[in-house]
């Protein structure tokens, strides 16, 4: 394996990018983001989804054997040992993303926190999990979050919510500090973000006095996210504690804009997806430049932005391994990049969610709902995947 950073990288070897994957589950892969390429069918297949599932019609194992196999690990600990092994074998390390989702009471996030710290536990003595990942609405009501980040006065009721959030993400921070494992911290709508940032950025300085163990998320697609990561820069380095950034462009673009519109202020979104191109590449260098204390992962499935990153990495004579420097994608999603970055030396690690597979459905759908709104990203997940299946053709004759 190459470690040294003096070969550009490239994304074109599909044998890499697939050399896990049989004939059978490239041609799934295949069918799978063919059959979504049409936002109609999304719609339709996801809601005839929910509806068979919902009358108990036995679909469980078409959907499990179909979309819950290329987005996610499993249902069960032993479902997703057998991907987290398999990534291993490529050198990807996995962060395992506990896919439950609209829990609204007290209980649920509680429990939700119990499995935060199992699987932080489990990580612990486990290489090929280099970190974990939260979201903070799976421990906390988005509503709370949306008044304290407006800066609402809070009911008693509520305030006693928000100490007991606050305690629920110290004890997951604590047991991340505790297994030295470090753990990200999802970034959400912006009108929730401002309480979550705040709360990120005491758990760093609290946790990241030798290392970033806590790390926070950034997204590019924000015009106010430079001035932003300046002054996070300039707060760690007075601190003095290490800060841990995942850069990501955001997810939640349109849902921001019908939200700005609606209520008419100004969008916190960047004009253009140029813009926002520009910001994440900028941000990259600008941590570039800090790199003795801010590490960063980022995740992204533009090629252009992680050649970028690895040509700013040569620059600055970082080797491929940088231990603060990490590539990240989601699970069944440009393998050509994360697959031909590993085998390059560099470090990298898939987000694998897993959980109950009615629980999961939301994330499944966004996932395909994302991916058609995404210009270029299915057509680009497809034209790999059938120059893999011609390169084996061609192989085989
Ligand atoms: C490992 C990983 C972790 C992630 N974690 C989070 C997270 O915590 N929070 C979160 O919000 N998202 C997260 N995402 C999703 C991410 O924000 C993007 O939605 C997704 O990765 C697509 O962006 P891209 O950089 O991969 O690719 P690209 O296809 O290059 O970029 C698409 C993105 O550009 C932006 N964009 C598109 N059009 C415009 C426009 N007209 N104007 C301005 N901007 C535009 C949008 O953000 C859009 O999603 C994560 C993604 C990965 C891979």
């Amino acid at each position: 394996m190459n470690k040294k950073n003096d070969t550009p990288v490239s994304f074109e070897d599909t044998a890499i990018a697939f050399n896990r994957k049989s004939d059978r589950e490239l041609f799934l892969s295949f069918l799978i983001f063919w059959l979504t390429k049409s936002p109609f069918l999304v719609k339709f297949l996801s809601r005839a989804a929910r509806f068979a599932l919902a009358i108990g019609l036995p679909v469980k194992p078409l959907i499990k054997a179909t979309v819950f196999k290329q987005f996610c690990g499993g249902e069960t600990k032993a479902e997703y040992t057998r991907v987290i092994n398999s990534l291993a074998g490529s050198s990807i390390g996995t962060i395992l993303d506990y896919a439950v989702e609209g829990i609204e009471d007290e209980n649920g996030f509680e429990a939700t926190k119990q499995e935060l710290i199992q699987i932080i536990r489990q990580s612990r003595s486990n290489p090929d999990i280099p970190c974990t990942c939260m979201k903070m609405s799976a421990i906390g009501t988005s509503d709370l979050f949306e008044k304290v980040t407006s800066k609402q006065v809070l009911s008693d009721a509520e305030s006693k919510e928000w100490e007991n959030l606050k305690r629920r993400l110290m004890e997951i921070c604590e047991a991340a500090f505790q297994a030295d494992k470090p753990i990200y911290i999802d970034a959400e709508e912006s009108w929730v973000q401002g309480a979550m940032d705040d709360l990120a950025k005491k758990m760093m300085a609290k946790y990241n006095k030798q290392k970033a163990i806590v790390f926070t998320t950034l997204q590019m697609y924000r015009w106010d996210r430079i001035d932003y990561l300046k002054q996070l820069i300039a707060d760690a380095e007075s601190g003095p504690y290490h800060l841990g950034i995942k850069f990501v462009r955001g997810a939640y673009l349109e849902k921001e804009r019908e939200r700005a519109l609606l209520q008419g202020y100004v969008s916190t979104i960047n004009a253009t997806k140029d813009d926002t191109d520009r910001d994440f590449d900028e941000a990259v260098r600008i941590s570039m430049e800090h790199i003795d204390a801010v590490e960063i992962c980022v995740g992204t499935h533009n090629e252009k932005s992680c050649r970028l990153m690895a040509e700013h990495m040569r620059a600055y004579k970082l080797p491929n391994n940088h231990p603060h420097i990490y590539f990240s994608q989601l699970f069944g999603m440009s393998d050509n990049i994360s697959y031909n970055l590993a085998h390059a030396g560099y470090n990298v690690s898939k987000y694998l969610p897993f959980g109950p597979l009615e629980s999961t459905l939301p994330y499944l759908t966004r996932r395909a709902e994302e991916n058609t709104a995404i210009a270029g990203q299915m057509s680009k997940e497809l034209e790999v995947i059938v120059k893999e299946r011609e390169r084996r053709k061609a192989a085989h004759t």
